[in-house]
């Protein structure tokens, strides 16, 4: 079932020519902005370049260091009256970036390929919505909005938090879809149980929007056994420089596979590069998601680097859904910014996360890794996990337990600290596992 079959059942080919014909679109209106002239010429080429064969793979990439001197308005293309609206990125560190959108790539373009995305995970007309993510400068909540509104949904937009009000509206009217984080909704199904809900039999729920991180299939099945019968935790995963929650969404074989389908390739092009040769990476290898806004007017991106590490699918060009032009990729593994080097091995947090959800007694969502430093390769590395209340175990058998998965898993000895259900930190939308803690 295809929201746009005209698009989402071309052959990987004819994908791959609506590509070509929009690439050279793009760098003919690039050509007209100084800024991108200056950034192609950086290495020897002009926008113009992208109509060649191999224009693409040769340009230039770009990463927040090349727009923070551009301040305010970075590599912007349209004159800011002509700009809608602005989101920014989630940064950590310094001011946030801003990007761009005039009033066609919100309501022509953001909103028709969101609309996409959910109708491909199972989501129609005049089903009911609760969207759970933020708005303000962050995209997550106004874009799953305006593709709820083009799909003809019903959306409550609630935003994050005010947990007790949701898992009674949830009830009272009859919500079929959730947008939100994992973590928090996870947190929903413990807020209704203590006010006597069962989310199984009281909750119509049908289908979750899972952005924001990704979650691990352990942690995602433990979700969909505490939802009503038939419910699915979709992943999805998108980026405010891509253009919003654009760019993965799972159908129901893909979520089988716990893959998503790259389902917007005749507006975003997406590649899986290898973060060091910038070549990119075979069916089952593991690369960073590089991605170019094909359509996109006011602050377009070309081979932006997102720093998010993900493994293309084993046969990406095979899904049984029938959109073969739409790869598919397995959920993001982590940043390559989180990736941490403790004594010569690579740790990746959703390794962590994996080992701990797989494992019974824990609280899925509340774990944390301290570190002595992320100013560079730190020296000591701890995970700290929670204990269920009522756990028949004791917690050092818990801690004990996560420790030796966690020394099979990763090849390095770790030591884990077990705490009471409740004392680690909560996070509503992108969660931070790496701390920095002095250690005793
Ligand atoms: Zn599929």
């Amino acid at each position: 079932m295809m929201l746009h079959p005209e698009i989402e059942s071309l052959d990987r080919d004819a994908i791959k020519a609506l590509q070509t014909r929009k690439l050279t679109d793009l760098g003919d209106r690039l050509a007209a902005s100084p800024e991108w002239c200056e950034h192609f010429a950086a290495v020897g080429m002009q926008p113009g370049d992208l109509a060649a064969a191999d224009g693409l793979a040769n340009a230039p990439t770009l990463e927040k260091s090349d727009l923070r001197p551009r301040y305010p308005f970075p590599m912007l293309t349209v004159e800011t009256s002509r700009v809608a609206r602005f989101f920014a990125t989630s940064g950590t560190t310094g001011l946030p970036v801003l990007f761009g959108f005039t009033h066609r790539d919100l309501r022509q373009l953001l909103a028709v390929q969101v609309a996409r995305a959910l109708y491909c995970l199972g989501v129609r007309p005049g089903e009911r919505a609760y969207q759970g993510y933020g708005y303000g400068l962050w995209i997550g909540g106004p874009g799953h909005d305006l593709g709820l509104e083009e799909l003809g949904a019903t959306c409550f937009p609630v935003g994050p938090g005010r947990a007790e009000l949701v898992v009674q509206w949830m009830r009272d009217q009859a919500w079929e879809v959730a947008v939100a984080s994992p973590l928090f909704l996870a947190h929903l199904v413990g807020v209704a149980r203590d006010h006597g809900i069962d989310p199984k039999t009281d909750w119509r729920l049908r289908h979750a929007v899972c952005g924001g991180q990704s979650i691990s299939r352990a942690f995602r099945e433990q979700l969909e056994a505490e939802m009503p019968a038939g419910f699915r935790a979709h992943n999805s995963y998108g980026t405010t420089e891509s253009g919003g929650p654009n760019l993965g969404i799972s159908c129901p074989h893909a979520h089988d596979r716990d893959e998503m389908h790259l389902i917007n390739e005749d507006t975003v092009i997406t590649e899986i590069l290898d973060p060091d040769t910038l070549k990119p990476v075979g069916p089952g290898e593991v690369g960073e998601v590089v991605v170019t806004t094909l359509d996109k007017e006011a602050s377009p991106v070309v081979r932006w680097r997102t720093r998010d590490l993900v493994r293309m699918g084993d046969k990406p060009y095979d899904c049984e859904c029938g959109r073969r032009g739409l790869p598919t990729i397995g959920r993001i593994i982590g940043r390559s910014d989180d990736m941490l080097k403790v004594r010569g091995v690579l740790v990746f947090p959703s390794q962590v996360e994996d080992v701990i959800a797989g494992t019974p007694g824990t609280v899925k969502e509340a774990w944390q890794i301290y570190v002595d430093t992320t100013d560079g390769p730190p020296r000591t590395m701890t995970v700290a996990i929670e204990c269920e209340t009522g756990f028949q175990g004791g917690p050092s058998d818990l801690a004990d337990t996560v420790a030796r998965s966690l020394s099979s898993r990763l090849g390095l000895k770790v030591p884990v600290e077990c705490h009471p259900q409740g004392s680690l930190p909560r996070y509503e939308a992108k969660a931070q596992r790496v701390l920095v803690k002095e250690q005793p």
